[in-house]
């Protein structure tokens, strides 16, 4: 094994060196320019950084953005005949997707370099967000609305013959996410760009998003996302590359100093390479960064010996090894399995981003001390939590700092957002896994540890049990790392997601760390989604009506005028107006499902409809077993009874972890349910039931204006806020949920009179589980109805359902449905009553949109930024 080799960049290198020998035959350049660093108090803006000589060439090249429908229709053939080689007569609209795609890119690089040239001559605090998902979506839809330029790009692709909303759909959704997690880091990137702030997100570039999901004959089959064939939204930057290394040994020497050092030795060197995609703000030059790491093998580590020796296969195989790391995001919402893949995964993104940010660091040649006023890194869950030892490792080994200097310098540097309280979701790393793969680490870890336990040793002398509990190392067999904890010592803020979520952290989960720092370490910050996508973006129609009645979109960087429309609820041409808009909606999703399944639907129906990750703990199957129970009522029914039914459809979407095969199986129920009720004569247009094939952020768009009902319903107390609920009360559909995650907070913004609550409460959801656990259970009548009619082999074969049903009945009904399915169908009862009365219907919807301000993620990043960032905005004017 060779030595360690020093981690290098190969950024940053003098433009001089790179070009070249100048001598005879050598032509030599009019103006040599060399690299003059950076940061010189007297650079105003970003052309006074621009070498005299170049600047007038910067100015024209600057200027020359598309404008206008005809500059841009030119930019648009450019690219197709020449960047994509096909020629106009026979430009499909794959061609006219790629062309459209290629102009508005070049638009935002523009933006982009001054943004970031901005950035570095400044040298104000950033801010770093890590998160091992971003559910982008598709970008082009987006980058046409924050630029500005969508109408031009419409009439322009009009003019050539194309529909822009047949280009936008060309393009495939960078998936690189799994649920809200993935999809929250998203919207922020998005307000941190549309608020001017400096701010970079890193994440991990998998060659395969998560899965496509297809349902075959009622089961869901998991194909692989082939997402980056194709994509002109990333940037390779083959010249930014850090070695990263894994296994090995620690070494302890003594310095010349007498100081023990730690080299970490031998073990595996893979590359990381970044790939860069801009961000641009709404209505805002700032466009931001983020920098995907991918993996490869390291340059010097293809196995040359074992090439010579005619070892082609295995020499190949390794570097297919290293490739491996960044192939896969793993498809699990909500469950750590703790594979070794994943924790490489983990390292190798965190050590990649540590290095670029250090680096960036020290070319400001500023004292270690300031580095917590330069740099806020943000841990989305525990998943980065292994940076915050990094940075620990390199300011102790390689910057040579002092155990408690280096610690206050990470400690200052850390916030750390918790999402959840499922305790299947915690991460824990097993001890001897970590020892292999991060030896170094372990140790600090350790080290980390004892410093910690000390402390709360002098606190609480001889409370043991208290040194046990809240210990990094569980010490179980085998001993595990309890990330959490890690996140929680190492961090300077740690916050949950919704009021209620961050109560149960400071009195279940965390409370010993509470009584430990106090309660000023842990702190609230609610959700929310970003409106320019899931309003402008998702619902044009209606955010030119609310344009028009408010004077203009200021609404979509100030939620809080919405507040304006309450003016307008008891106006009768403008809730006209809202309700032919909602039609409209409901009548492009049901298109879309009459393209994708075949089956009308009847845009009259109540839609009600609940997307979202396929999880017990979100309860699709009350949802169904309701569906259910509302399938055998109208059977029952006399033709007299029928008439008054309110017709529904019902709705559902989502993915379930390939693994989890409940989730799986509720999926199938869905389906089976749907197969027996769709072509049931008897109940015609009463009630129909969807399921959304692969559901994803461009189907969220179509399929959240389009509700009347949406469900969010998990068990009290286990969801952290769930944003889809935001984004269809943003879209004037109501809501039926538990009182869990941020619905209780959308309630008191909306009112109660606008929200169908039903359910137990968090409070109570112990006690009951507990009578449960100790035989006190009965199935809830009607449920045991719904139950027999599955087990009769009504939707086919109920061996295929009983674990589903035993569940309930035989195990405990851990998510309370059977507790809670009375109150769902009586309260679904009062959903039908409100719906016949359509103008209080409509007065609920618009006084819901009027007063959902304080759900931007606008409002979300400026209170990080305030409580946990400590960074102000820049912006971009020149
Ligand atoms: C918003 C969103 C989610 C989160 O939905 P919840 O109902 O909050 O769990 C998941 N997936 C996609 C594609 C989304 O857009």
């Amino acid at each position: 094994m060779s030595e360690r080799r020093e981690r290098k960049p190969s950024v940053g290198a003098p433009i001089a060196d790179l070009r070249g020998p100048v001598g005879p035959g050598f032509s030599r350049p009019k103006h040599k320019r060399t690299f003059t660093g950076f940061g010189p108090a007297e650079i105003k803006n970003v052309e006074a950084s621009i070498p005299e000589p170049l600047r007038e060439a910067w100015r024209k090249y600057s200027a020359s953005e598309f404008t206008n429908k005809e500059e841009f229709e030119k930019e648009l053939v450019r690219h197709i005949e020449t960047t994509l080689a096909r020629s106009l007569y026979n430009c499909d609209e794959n061609a006219a997707y790629s062309g459209t795609a290629l102009a508005f890119r070049d638009r935002l690089i523009i933006e982009w370099n001054k943004t970031q040239q901005r950035q570095t001559f400044t040298d104000q605090k950033r801010v770093y967000y890590l998160s091992l998902e971003f559910l982008m979506g598709r970008a082009l839809d987006n980058a046409m609305l924050n630029v500005g330029m969508k109408d031009a790009a419409r009439d322009g692709l009009s003019d050539l013959g194309f529909r822009i909303e047949d280009v936008i759909a060309q393009e495939h959704d960078a998936a690189l996410g799994n649920g809200g997690l993935g999809r929250l880091a998203a919207c922020f990137l998005d307000s941190m760009a549309t608020l001017n702030y400096p701010a970079w997100g890193y994440g991990l570039r998998y060659r395969y998003g998560i899965f496509k999901q297809e349902i075959v004959n009622g089961y869901q089959m998991e194909v692989p996302d082939y997402w980056l064939d194709n994509n002109p939204w990333e940037f390779p930057r083959h010249e930014i590359t850090v070695d990263i290394q894994f296994y090995g040994r620690v070494k302890n020497h003594q310095n010349e100093n007498g100081k023990v050092v730690h080299t970490w030795e031998d073990g595996e060197i893979v590359q990381a390479v970044a790939y860069d995609v801009p961000i641009p703000g709404y209505g805002t030059k700032t466009t931001n960064n983020l920098r995907l790491w991918s993996s490869k093998a390291s340059s010097g580590e293809f196995d040359f010996q074992k090439f010579n020796a005619g070892d082609y296969e295995s020499a190949v195989a390794d570097q297919q090894n290293a490739e491996t790391i960044s192939a896969v995001l793993y498809p699990n919402d909500n469950l750590e399995r703790g594979k070794e893949l994943r924790l490489k995964q983990q390292y190798f993104w965190c050590a990649a981003s540590l290095f670029d940010i250090v680096r960036r660091f020290k070319k400001t040649r500023r004292a270690w001390n300031e580095f917590p006023d330069q740099v806020a890194i943000q841990l989305n869950d525990t998943h980065p939590t292994l940076a915050i030892v990094e940075l620990q490792r390199i300011l102790i080994d390689e910057e040579g700092l002092e155990w408690d200097e280096a610690w206050n310098i990470v400690t200052k540097t850390f916030g750390y957002t918790n999402h959840t309280v499922l305790p299947e979701a915690l991460e824990k790393w097993s001890v001897p896994l970590m020892q292999n793969l991060l030896p170094r680490h372990l140790q600090l870890i350790y080290d980390i540890n004892l410093f910690f336990l000390q402390t709360v040793e002098k606190r609480f002398p001889k409370d043991r049990e208290m040194l046990s509990r809240v210990s990094i190392i569980e010490e179980s067999h085998p001993k595990m790392v309890r990330m959490a904890y890690l996140a929680i010592i190492g961090s300077h803020k740690v916050n949950g997601v919704a009021e209620l979520h961050s109560d149960l952290l400071k009195t279940t989960l965390f409370k010993d760390f509470v009584e430990i720092y106090g309660p000023d370490r842990f702190t609230n910050v609610t959700n929310g989604v970003t409106p320019r996508r899931w309003l402008h973006q998702a619902n044009p129609l209606l955010s030119a009506l609310i344009a028009e009645k408010l004077g203009g979109h200021e609404f979509l960087t100030d939620l809080t005028l919405l507040d304006k429309l309450e003016a307008f609820v008891d106006d009768k041409d403008f809730r006209h107006e809202w309700a032919h808009i909602k039609t409209m909606n409901k009548l492009r999703l049901a298109k879309f499902i009459k393209s994708t399944t075949g089956h009308e639907v009847d845009p009259n129906s109540l839609f009600d409809i609940q997307v979202k990750r396929i999880h017990e703990y979100k309860r699709q199957q009350l949802n169904i077993f309701g569906v259910i129970h509302r399938y055998l009522t109208i059977k029952d029914m006399s033709a007299e009874e029928k008439k008054k039914v309110v017709p529904r459809v019902s709705i559902f979407g989502g993915k379930a972890a390939p693994g989890y095969w409940m989730a799986k199986t509720i999926i199938h129920l869905i389906n089976k349910v749907a197969d027996v009720v769709n072509k049931d004569a008897d109940i015609g247009n009463l009630l129909k039931v969807i399921f959304i094939e692969d559901y994803n952020v461009s189907k969220a768009e179509i399929i959240c204006p389009a509700s009347d009902l949406s469900e969010h319903i998990s068990t009290a107390g286990t969801e952290g806020s769930g944003t889809s609920n935001m984004k269809f009360v943003m879209n004037g559909g109501l809501i039926i949920g538990t009182c869990d995650g941020a619905n209780i907070e959308i309630t008191r913004e909306i009112g109660e009179n606008n929200i169908f609550l039903f359910g137990n409460l968090a409070e109570d959801v112990e006690e009951l589980r507990h009578r449960h656990f100790y035989g006190d259970f009965q199935l809830d009548p009607q449920l045991a109805k719904v139950f027999a009619a599955i087990k009769s082999n009504m939707f086919g074969d109920a061996a295929d359902f009983s674990a589903l049903t035993a569940s309930i009945e035989e195990h405990g009904d851990y998510y309370l449905v059977s507790d809670d399915f009375n109150s769902y169908i009586t309260t679904h009862g009062m959903v039908d009553e409100a719906f016949k009365n359509k103008e209080e219907w409509l007065a609920k919807s618009i006084t819901s949109v009027a007063r959902m301000g304080f759900f931007s993620t606008d409002r979300v990043i400026n209170e990080y930024a305030d409580s946990i960032w400590n960074v102000e905005p820049l912006e971009i004017k020149d």
